[in-house]
């Protein structure tokens, strides 16, 4: 496997950036700390002859309570103990992503923004071409789903379920200009594989705005994968929730690693505020959320294993969240 060439581009500033968004429209991918881009450009997945890399914009670097840069590492998150105690669920999601080593490198927008899965797409070149390609790079076809028009990659970060069950918002820059949207937004639960986010042509991620009704909730990411070491998820569950006694008095829950995109169930959760969260409600939650969702055969563990780890993780995730102190 090698890196083909390309443009390397740095700009200072996120005006710049969005310039040379603009001049290169279709024809680019940004760079930040490259550890999905890159393996996948080693693969030949879809390589852009221009890469502007976000490392030298000032703008999109560090983190607060209120706000986390785009291209904020994943370690320095990570070790700040203050940002852990009030965000439990993002503190157990961050350990979870990858490595010690990946975690240095990869940034909070990378992983938000990170490329679907599929066992036909993370392949070598010369793996797929074997059986032709597929939709998602070089081909016409689906192998997971035979048919033509839609790709079941899965969305496979870690972060993203942990943030959405805090309600964070994500701000963007493109060519036409700055705006704020809701981080459940920025996915296409009407796209697929390939059409996953609803960013315009060129838009930018320059940070994640975090509101006040997030601070301090009881919270827990529970993730299924094969290896504990490194692996991708094969499933994430986030929650963010708080209780007086056994009284739900607010509840959020979020999968990720299961669908196309990262998926927050509020029209589930909202009817148990103000309800006793007892033993049976919470199985019927675990069992709607099961059928709620369809995972396909492009992972490493099968479907059927997967959707009933829904329930199992759902449980486990809402009964640790209740059981574990205030912060
Ligand atoms: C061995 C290994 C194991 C891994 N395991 C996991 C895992 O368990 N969980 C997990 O979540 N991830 C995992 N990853 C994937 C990856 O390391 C992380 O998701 C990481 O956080 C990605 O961040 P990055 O900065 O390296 O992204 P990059 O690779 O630089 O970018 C990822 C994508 O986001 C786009 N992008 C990046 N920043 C922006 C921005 N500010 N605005 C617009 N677009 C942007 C890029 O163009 C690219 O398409 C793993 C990777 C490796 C190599
Ligand atoms: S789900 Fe289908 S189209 Fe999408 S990456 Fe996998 S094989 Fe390709």
């Amino acid at each position: 496997m090698h890196l083909d060439p390309f443009e390397l581009h740095r700009p200072r500033s996120v005006e710049e950036t969005v310039g040379l968004a603009g001049r290169w429209a279709g024809q680019f991918d940004y760079l930040a700390g490259g550890t999905d881009l890159l393996p996948n450009y080693k693969m030949h997945l879809n390589l852009k002859p221009h890469v502007i890399a976000l490392d030298a914009v000032p703008e999109l670097a560090g983190h607060s309570l209120e706000r986390v840069g785009a291209m904020e590492r994943l370690s320095p998150l990570e070790r700040d103990r203050a940002f852990g105690a009030t965000y439990p669920a993002v503190a157990d999601a961050l350990r979870e992503v990858a490595t010690p080593l990946v975690r240095e490198s990869g940034t909070v927008g990378g992983n938000l923004l990170v490329e679907t899965r599929c066992f036909f797409f993370n392949q070598s070149y010369f793996w797929r071409a074997s059986l032709g390609f597929c939709l998602k790079a070089d081909g016409d076809r689906c192998h997971v789903v035979p048919q033509k028009e839609r790709c079941y990659a899965t969305f496979s970060g870690d972060l993203a379920p942990a943030f959405l069950v805090l309600r964070a918002e994500v701000e963007l820059a493109g060519p036409e200009g700055r705006r704020k949207i809701p981080l459940s937004e920025l996915y296409d639960a009407k796209g697929d594989g390939l059409r996953r986010l609803t960013t315009r042509p060129g838009e930018l991620l320059v940070a994640l705005h975090l509101p006040p009704e997030g601070r301090g909730l009881r919270g827990r990411y529970r993730k299924l994968r094969v290896r504990p070491s490194y692996d991708f998820p094969e499933l994430g569950v986030a929650v963010a929730g708080a209780f007086d006694g056994d009284r739900v008095t607010s509840l959020a829950l979020a999968l990720g690693g299961v669908e196309t995109y990262p998926r927050r169930f509020d029209e589930l959760t909202e009817p148990l505020i103000g309800e006793t969260l007892s033993d049976d409600r919470l199985s019927a939650l675990a069992e709607a959320v099961t059928r709620a969702v369809r995972p396909v055969h492009n992972t490493f563990l099968l479907p059927d294993y997967r959707r009933r780890m829904v329930g199992v993780y759902v449980r486990r995730a809402i009964s640790e969240t209740k059981g574990a102190v205030a912060a």
